[in-house]
């Protein structure tokens, strides 16, 4: 492996945890807000608290070290669902394994399919890796595309602009509010992507391998080539015939490459096992990423 390649690797990891990081603005908690908002994911939370102010009081279903595809519909996320006047969630089936029991079980008929209370954000950008055909007889967890928008911070201010849309809708007063904070938000965002940008042009063209397809938009983004994934399908284990495969293509066609994988996909003893069993055979190193934050998002941060 080149120094090369663990420098860019390290690189593309810095960018997109400065991307991350520049969701994670504290916001000082309101006395009293107009509006109760559900996020699926911190990355929404962050957003939500970015363009609403004070004005919203955020609930987050989910922490940046657990897997979105797999949380569970825990009581307390059901009653924090029934007093929420907006859902701000990934979208794309994301979170399908788990929201609809907890919208339904919520009887809170504001933030059902099609109310302006139930906002999914892969709605309003561009949805990558779609399917030709809708096949879920391999445990796909993609059926609709990749639905891990939030590597590309264009996909970021498209999101924030469907937000502040909704907040004008919900809650009219909060109006002027919404609309200040969401200009602030974007002349700083698109300040801050075009220097990440900038940061990342030396990685435009270096291919890489992802262990999950979950930071596709961020390879997307920069114009660096996903040349496989670890999981023959999303969301199905890898097999030897697969990872030989990935293997042969490597002494094929040796290329500056790297596994990338987040830390949703080590949670839990056995599936930690299994993927440093799989990484010994296949040979392949991995870099990690942050594929969204907890409380501490530098700590969400290294190399195995
Ligand atoms: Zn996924």
């Amino acid at each position: 492996m080149s120094s090369l390649l663990i420098v860019s690797r390290a690189k593309a990891v810095r960018v997109f945890a400065a991307a991350l990081a520049g969701l994670a603005v504290l916001v000082a908690r309101p006395a009293a807000s107009a509006i109760n908002v559900f996020a699926c994911e911190p990355e929404w939370g962050s957003l939500v608290e970015e363009i609403a102010g004070t004005r919203a009081k955020v609930f987050v279903a989910s922490t940046g070290l657990q897997d979105p595809h797999r949380v569970q519909a825990r009581p307390s996320l059901i009653a924090a669902a029934r007093g929420a006047d907006l859902l701000a969630c990934s979208g794309a089936e994301l979170e399908v394994g788990w929201l609809p029991p907890v919208i339904q079980q919520s009887g809170n008929d504001r933030i059902g399919v099609g109310k302006p209370g139930h906002l999914e954000f892969a709605n309003h950008v561009n949805v990558i890796e779609r399917p030709a055909v809708l096949d879920r007889s391999l445990g796909d967890l993609h059926p609709v595309g990749n639905p891990h928008i939030v590597y590309d911070p264009r996909n970021v201010l498209l999101a924030a602009e469907e937000l502040e849309k909704r907040l004008e809708t919900i809650d009219g007063a909060g109006a002027g509010e919404y609309k200040a904070r969401l200009a602030s938000f974007r002349q700083r965002w698109e300040a801050a992507t075009k220097k990440w940008e900038q940061e990342a042009a030396p990685l435009k063209g270096v291919p890489v391998i992802e262990h999950h397809k979950e930071v596709s938009y961020l390879f997307h983004w920069l114009g660096m080539p996903v040349t496989g994934s670890l999981e023959p399908k999303p969301g199905v284990e890898p097999t030897s015939g697969h990872l030989k495969e990935l293997l042969d293509q490597q002494a094929s066609n040796p290329a500056k490459l790297g596994v990338i994988r987040t830390p949703t996909r080590l949670s839990g003893k056995s599936r930690r096992k299994r993927f440093r069993g799989n990484e010994r055979k296949s040979g392949f190193s991995s870099s990690l990423a942050i594929s969204s934050y907890g409380k501490r998002p530098s700590r969400s941060i290294g190399t195995i």
